[in-house]
């Protein structure tokens, strides 16, 4: 297989989620987005799902999903919230390696180290549990067994590549750098570097165990070329340069996922021409992927790996334990000494949590290792929990004990969690990833302790007391422990105290006798209110964490705030045995991201609540508007009719446009008072996401929406079509609706 191209994109985000709530709490510096997920994923991620392909008049003439003509790994724990809360995004991933299956015989997906461990650094339980994991995820998502499998930073050690060996995984993907000998035969070895190794062919990397293990290294250059050196800025030198490095065999670029988009605006354009440019046969290259070259051909050659190496530290795997120069820069007084008291911290924690796992574990298990391999297939839903339980949990096991088994398996996934590669990644240890990692952490010892383990914390604090932030005011990791991480956990208190402000934001407060929920992805609190004449109400609340069995139910009265702020109600809790605790919801002391979602559930509540009062108004509003006279719009009519506004084009797109005359008043108002006004762009935003949804309707009218888009850029208005274009593209081809859809698609800047 001659001038074959394979380039893989590793998408991946740390795990963010709140480890109480399950749900990602507001993160300032990702703004415009409300945390870093979104921001990439609305950037980088679903763009590459849908990159336009223009022609030369700039109409639309494909969406190309680059998944499909591209080789790739998406970690675990982002497809997880993706599939949530990037739903259309998720599809598009999934339909990529089908189709790359049928296409190729083999699918583009890889699958990735669970957490994003760096293994050479992990125990042997930890390194089978992130394969095991790993696995059991890609298999529920993909319908099938993983081939390939990206290593966190493409750390790699030979008892790593056992792990993956013993999996069943057949290749992973490394920098050339990470390659010390090559071999003939497997007897007589020659030494390597990144210069002088030839990456065209994949290599069998020798194992003890005698498992196959074959390893492709990637073009270093070039891949370092699509991150710095602008080569996404058109993708024709893009392709050219592609083109003139390949010949015999593979050539493989290896890139980070957020590179396109992200880093380079509309970078995933270049590289869909390059895809189109590619799979069209230019030059005679054919795009491929890494187990469909395998099968072509299979390793001759042997490879011997550099021991603990990594692609992105230049001193092995030291960037992920100690301060070996390594950084993303940017703060050149700064050290990273913190790193090695922050490892030594959670792996003093990890040893205790396993000890505790294995000897807790014993009678509860039929095999606590047999167990927590096993609990990845729960954690995907493969398997459902009553049938984990009848086969891991010991016979006739009382509910206290179920309960318990739980909980330790809990406690290992968030201890694990707590080594995401990339608390270490960057230079200061106050920074969001270290301290998401800490509070990993602190769920772990929650769990622990909550199943009769002697508390870590002290022993865990003392160590974290070694290491010191750059910036002074931060002081030292205990410090960050005790303003930064501690304050985020969750305590019944604080759970029940957030679900009845919740409720009541929302206006969900249930009737007497009644359950309301507030749900988040990793807990739910049901509340039940009983007497309504009694305005401190009595009820109930239940807390049950997912993936546990164990409710936690406990008594309430709860006095919703007499004036306008809820935090001045009031709330006693009394758990069962315990005393009662009265206090004000004031008084909670919620962290200021908590408060913030609190904050934007409200908001968002309101603004739905007030937009549908609006359009009612301004329905009746609309038959008394009259036709334009002068200075109409600026005078006597704009400040009083200013709130009507969005309503009345609202009806005017969507239902019944105004008589010309009269639509002249709301052309007019747009063009001058709607300039940069934020009232407008909000307008735009729900007029593109309606138009959008009634694109992806069953039986939508075409020729309306036609009319829509038009009558749109007739009022000065200029939504974002690029949801609705997605939903038409998805009718391909655009014929149907009696010739409405081509009408449509050409308003909506498709070429046809
Ligand atoms: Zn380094």
């Amino acid at each position: 297989m001659d001038r074959a191209l394979c380039i893989h994109g590793h998408f991946y985000q740390p795990p963010r989620e709140d480890p109480w709530l399950g749900h990602i709490l507001p993160e300032g510096s990702a703004a415009p987005s409300r945390h870093w997920n979104e921001r990439i994923c609305r950037e980088s991620y679903t763009p590459m799902a849908r990159a336009r392909r223009l022609d030369g008049a700039g109409r639309i003439v494909e969406l190309l999903n680059c998944y499909e003509w591209m080789s790739f790994n998406v970690g675990p724990t982002l497809l997880s919230w993706m599939a949530r809360s990037a739903p259309e995004t998720y599809a598009r991933i999934l339909e990529a390696d089908k189709a790359s299956l049928t296409r190729l015989g083999h699918g583009n997906a890889l699958a990735q180290v669970y957490h994003h461990v760096i293994l050479p650094l992990a125990s042997q339980l930890d390194k089978e549990l992130e394969v095991a994991w790993a696995v059991a995820d890609f298999r529920a998502r993909f319908g099938r067994a993983p081939e390939g499998m990206w290593l966190a930073e493409t750390a790699v050690d030979t008892p790593t590549l056992e792990a993956l060996a013993a999996a069943g995984i057949r290749f992973t993907i490394l920098a050339p750098s990470q390659a010390e000998a090559v071999s003939d035969d497997g007897k007589s070895w020659q030494g390597v570097d990144a210069g002088s190794l030839d990456i065209r062919r994949p290599y069998k990397v020798p194992l003890p165990s005698g498992k196959p293990m074959a390893v492709f290294f990637y073009h270093g250059p070039l891949s370092q070329a699509v991150a710095f050196e602008r080569l996404l800025a058109d993708g024709e030198q893009f392709f050219r340069r592609l083109s003139g490095a390949a010949g015999q065999g593979l050539l493989s670029l290896a890139t980070d996922g957020e590179t396109y988009g992200h880093h380079f605006t509309f970078g995933e354009m270049a590289l869909a021409y390059v895809l189109d440019q590619a799979r069209s046969g230019r030059d005679g290259l054919a795009l491929t992927n890494y187990a469909a070259f395998l099968e072509a051909e299979p390793p001759r050659r042997f490879a011997r790996i550099r021991e603990a190496s990594a692609w992105s530290c230049a001193h092995g795997v030291e960037r992920w334990r100690s301060d070996c120069g390594c950084t993303t820069g940017g703060h050149p007084g700064y050290n990273q000494k913190w790193r090695a008291p922050l490892r030594k911290a959670l792996n003093l924690l990890k040893s205790r949590l396993d000890a505790h796992f294995f000897d807790v574990g014993k009678p509860l298990f039929v095999d606590p290792r047999k167990a927590l391999v096993a609990y990845g297939e729960v954690m995907a839903a493969s398997l459902a929990p009553e049938a984990f339980e009848a086969a891991h949990l010991a016979p006739k096991l009382p509910a206290a004990g179920r309960g318990t088994a739980w909980k330790l398996l809990s406690m290992q996934a968030w201890g694990l969690s707590s080594f995401a590669s990339c608390a270490w990644f960057f230079d200061e240890i106050s920074r969001l990833e270290p301290v998401n990692g800490l509070t990993f952490a602190c769920r772990a010892m929650e769990l622990a302790r909550a199943t009769g383990m002697a508390d870590p914390e002290p022993e865990v604090t003392s160590i974290l007391a070694e290491a010191r932030s750059n910036e002074p005011e931060m002081g030292t990791g205990r410090d960050i422990w005790d303003n930064l991480v501690r304050p985020r956990r969750e305590t019944p208190k604080t759970l029940v105290s957030q679900a009845l402000l919740q409720l009541t934001l929302e206006d969900r407060l249930p009737p007497a006798g009644e359950t309301a929920e507030a749900v988040w992805p990793g807990v739910a609190v049901a509340v039940r209110l009983d007497d309504p004449e009694d305005d401190a109400r009595p009820g109930t609340a239940r807390i049950r964490y997912s993936l546990e069995t164990a409710v936690e139910e406990l008594a309430v009265r709860y006095r919703p705030a007499q004036t306008a702020d809820p935090f001045d109600g009031c709330l006693s809790l009394t758990a069962p045995g315990g005393p009662e605790e009265g206090f004000c919801l004031r008084d909670v002391g919620l962290p200021v991201n908590k408060r913030q979602s609190l904050a934007d559930a409200f908001a968002r509540h309101a603004e739905e609540t007030a937009f549908a009062a609006m359009l009612s108004q301004a329905a009746r509003a609309r038959k008394l508007v009259t036709e334009l006279q002068e200075a109409q719009t600026t005078i006597n009519l704009a400040p009083l009719w200013l709130h009507l506004w969005p309503g009345l084009v609202w009806h005017d797109v969507f239902d019944l446009p105004l008589p010309e005359k009269r639509a002249a008043l709301l052309r007019l108002f747009l063009l001058e008072a709607g300039r940069n006004s934020p009232v407008k762009a909000a307008l735009e935003a729900r007029l593109a996401a309606e138009t959008a949804r009634r694109a992806a309707e069953p039986d939508p009218d075409c020729r309306k929406l036609a009319a829509l888009v038009k009558r749109a850029a007739d009022l000065d208005l200029h939504p974002d079509w690029w949801a609705a274009q997605n939903a038409l593209w998805e009718r391909r081809p655009f014929a149907g609706c009696g010739g409405g859809m081509v009408e449509l698609a050409k308003a909506m800047w498709f070429s046809v």
